[in-house]
């Protein structure tokens, strides 16, 4: 019932970008549960990796093995490549089912940083401001 009182909020984003910045332990926040807020945490924490050489490898049609804390930034960076579900599955060693699934999840974590940009933007000198740095 929360969630979908949530999907429907004007003001959804912002309000799950604040309480996984605060960490809060209980409660449905921007239709976001404890555990997927963490997922989702660890989720844009791991989009913040440098994971450029890597992407560059496999532009060059390496065959590497990428290493599971990187996936999901090399996932998004060859998406944002426009690489296909099936190319990135390849590379990645992914089902098309899985790389739908991780694209999903990266972009659920890139709004979550968009609106954390946001909130640093719009309240300086307020206990936000830093609050990208943080999670970065
Ligand atoms: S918890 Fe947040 S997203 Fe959900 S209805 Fe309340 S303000 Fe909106």
């Amino acid at each position: 019932m929360a969630k979908q009182i949530c999907s429907t909020c004007g003001v959804a984003a912002a309000c799950l970008a604040i309480a996984v910045l605060n960490g809060e332990p209980d409660g449905i926040w921007g239709g976001y549960t404890t555990p997927e807020r963490q997922a989702l945490l660890w989720d844009a924490r791991c989009l913040s990796r440098d994971v450029s050489d890597t992407v560059r490898q496999l532009e060059r049609g390496q065959r590497i093995r990428v290493r599971p804390l990187d996936c999901l930034p090399v996932l998004h960076a060859l998406s944002q490549r426009g690489w296909s579900t099936e190319r990135v599955g390849e590379a990645l060693r992914l089902s098309p089912q899985s790389v739908l699934r991780a694209r999903e999840r990266a972009r659920a974590a890139t709004d979550c940083l968009t609106a954390l940009h946001n909130a640093d933007r719009t309240a300086p000198g307020t206990a936000n401001t830093g609050a990208v740095k943080a999670l970065e």
